[in-house]
C-alpha cells in the first residue's frame, strides 16, 4: 500500500480556531496512525486578505499543539512549493489541456447577462444553474470571440451520469451530475479557482486522503470529476461533522470563534485542547476520556468519527484544562507557569535555580487551584511581588475591626522571636495567640491572611507564611496593622 499523505490547507486570512484546528488534528492523526505524512499547504491565493501575521500565527499554533508538519512552510519538501501563490505556473497548462480536450469551455456571458438570466429563472421558482449557453460554442466561435477581445471565463463541462464515492466518515455518497453546475475553473483574468487548484495540488502532492469539514461536501463531486478529466486518481475523502458553538451556530472565525493562540494566552494547555478537540466528533468507543497525543495516534480511527454535528462546550474544555494541569508534575507545572509570571513582571524569563526551587514550593502549595496556567498570577502574585494589592472587600470586612490590630501586633511579636520559620512553629505560635485571646484559631488567621496575601482566600496559611519568610511576613503584618489602625471602626 502506498504511504498515506494528508494535507491541511489553511488560508492565512485569519487565525486558526477550534474548527480548523480539529480538521488539522484529525488529518495529522490519520497520517501518524499509519506512519504517513502530514503536509501543510498554505492557500494564500487571496493576496489581499492573506497576511504573514496570520501565517506565522497558524504555524505557531500547529507547533504549540504538537501537530508538526512533515512537509510545508519553513521546511519545504519534495512536493513543494507549499504556498499556493507560488504554484501559479502549474495551473494554466492544465486548464488549457481541459479546453483542448473539450472537458472545459470558454464562457463569454457577462456578469450582467448572467444576473439577468438568474433573476428570470428565480422568478419562475427555478434553482439557478449555469444554462450552458456557451457550452455549445464551437472552438472556432470561441476563438472568434476571443479575437474580438471579449472577456471570458473557463467553465468545467460536467459530464452526464452520476458521481459516487465512499466517504470515510459518511459512507457511500452519490450525486446525480445533473445537480452540478458547470463551474468556473478560471476567472476572466486567467486565475484558477479553488475547486480546480485544489485538485491539481492534491494530485501533484500525492495526497491520498482529504479530510475536511462537511461544509466542503458539495465541492467533492466536482473535484472528483475534475480529477478524472485531468486523468488522475482522486484521493479518498472524509468529511467531518460541523462543530456548533454554544450559540447553536456553526463555529467559524467569521463569527468570532476563539483563536487557538488566544487559548494559549489564557493559559490553556495544548494537551487539553488536543484532547478536547479529538473528542469533538470522535470517540474510541470505550470509557476513556483523557488521551495524550501519543494515545490518540495509537487509537485514532477515522471510521469512528460521528456523522452527527459536534457541540463545542467551553465549560467542558475549561474543566478538561484544569484536569490536565493537575496531571502535570510540580516541576513541569512550574516550568509552564514561568512565562505567565514573567509576563506579569513577577519573575524573569529564565529564573535561576534558587528562584525555580522557590517557585516549585509555591506551585506545590497552590496545589489544585490552577484552572489555567494564567491563574498563577492571581495565586502566586503575593508571594513574588514586593508589595501586595489589597482586595477592597477583604480590607473592609476584616481590617476595619479593632481586634485585627491586636491580633496582627500580637503575632508580629511572637513571630519576631520565633526560633525558626517552619510552618509547624508558626502554627504553634498562632494557636498560642488564639488561646491567650480566648478565640478560635480561625479568628486569628483571618486578619493575618488579609495582611500577608491581600485576600480572604489563600493556600494553607502556615505554609504560606513559612514560604514567604520572616522578613516579608513581619513587614506585611506591620503595614497591615498600621493600615487597620487608621480604619478601625469598632
Ligand atoms: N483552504 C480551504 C479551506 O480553508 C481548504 C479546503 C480543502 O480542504 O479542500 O476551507
Amino acid at each position: 500500500m502506498s504511504e498515506t499523505r494528508v494535507r491541511f490547507a489553511p488560508s492565512p486570512t485569519g487565525y486558526l480556531h477550534m474548527g480548523g484546528a480539529r480538521t488539522a488534528l484529525f488529518n495529522w492523526l490519520l497520517a501518524k496512525h499509519s506512519g504517513g505524512r502530514f503536509i501543510l499547504r498554505i492557500e494564500d491565493t487571496d493576496r489581499k486578505r492573506s497576511t504573514t501575521e496570520f501565517l506565522d500565527a497558524i504555524l505557531e499554533d500547529h507547533r504549540w499543539l504538537g501537530l508538526v508538519w512533515d512537509e510545508g512552510p519553513k521546511i519545504g519538501g519534495a512536493a513543494g512549493p507549499y504556498f499556493q501563490s507560488e504554484r501559479a505556473d502549474t495551473y494554466a497548462p492544465l486548464i488549457q489541456k481541459l479546453l483542448d480536450e473539450g472537458s472545459a469551455y470558454r464562457c463569454f456571458c457577462s456578469p450582467e447577462e448572467l444576473d439577468d438570466r438568474r433573476s428570470r429563472s428565480s422568478q419562475k421558482g427555478h434553482d439557478w444553474k449555469y444554462d450552458r449557453k456557451c457550452a455549445a460554442l464551437s472552438k472556432e466561435q470561441s476563438a472568434e470571440h476571443d479575437a474580438e477581445g471579449r472577456s471570458s471565463v473557463v467553465r468545467f463541462r460536467i459530464p452526464d451520469g452520476k458521481t459516487s464515492f465512499d466517504d470515510m466518515v459518511l459512507g457511500p455518497v452519490e450525486v446525480d451530475n445533473q445537480e452540478l453546475d458547470d463551474l468556473v475553473i478560471a476567472r476572466s483574468d486567467g486565475t484558477p479557482t479553488y475547486n480546480f487548484v485544489v485538485v491539481v495540488d492534491d494530485s501533484q502532492m500525492g495526497i491520498t486522503h482529504v479530510v475536511r469539514g462537511s461544509d466542503h461536501l458539495s465541492n467533492t463531486p466536482k473535484q472528483i470529476l475534475i480529477a478524472k478529466a485531468l486523468g488522475t486518481e482522486p484521493p479518498e475523502f472524509g468529511h467531518l461533522p460541523l462543530v456548533f458553538g454554544p450559540d447553536k451556530q456553526v463555529l467559524s472565525k467569521r463569527r468570532g470563534a476563539v483563536a487557538i493562540g488566544e487559548y494559549r494566552r489564557r493559559g490553556y494547555l495544548p494537551e487539553a485542547l488536543v484532547n478536547y478537540m479529538a473528542l469533538l466528533g470522535w470517540s474510541c468507543g470505550g470509557e476513556q476520556e483523557f488521551f495524550s497525543l501519543d494515545e490518540l495516534v495509537a487509537e485514532f480511527d477515522i471510521s469512528k468519527v460521528s456523522r452527527k454535528a459536534a457541540a463545542f462546550d467551553p465549560e467542558k474544555l475549561a474543566w478538561m484544562n484544569a484536569q490536565w494541569i493537575k496531571r502535570l508534575s510540580v516541576p513541569e507545572r512550574t516550568a509552564r507557569v514561568v512565562p505567565f509570571l514573567a509576563a506579569a513582571g513577577l519573575v524573569s524569563d529564565t529564573p535561576d535555580e534558587k528562584k525555580l526551587a522557590e517557585l516549585e514550593r509555591i506551585v506545590h502549595l497552590i496545589d489544585d487551584r490552577l484552572k489555567t496556567l494564567a491563574d498563577i498570577v492571581e495565586h502566586a502574585g503575593f508571594f513574588l511581588a514586593a508589595d501586595i494589592t489589597f482586595d477592597d472587600i477583604a480590607v473592609e470586612k476584616v481590617l476595619t475591626k479593632r481586634e485585627s490590630v491586636n491580633i496582627l501586633d500580637g503575632l508580629y511579636g511572637l513571630l519576631s522571636d520565633a526560633p525558626d520559620f517552619e510552618s509547624e512553629t508558626i502554627e504553634e505560635l498562632t494557636r498560642r495567640l488564639a488561646e491567650k485571646r480566648g478565640v478560635g484559631v480561625g479568628k486569628v488567621v483571618r486578619p493575618v491572611r488579609v495582611a500577608v496575601t491581600g485576600k480572604e482566600v489563600s493556600p494553607g496559611i502556615f505554609e504560606t507564611l513559612s514560604l514567604l519568610g520572616r522578613e516579608k511576613v513581619l513587614a506585611r503584618l506591620k503595614a497591615a496593622s498600621e493600615l487597620a489602625s487608621t480604619l478601625t471602626t469598632e
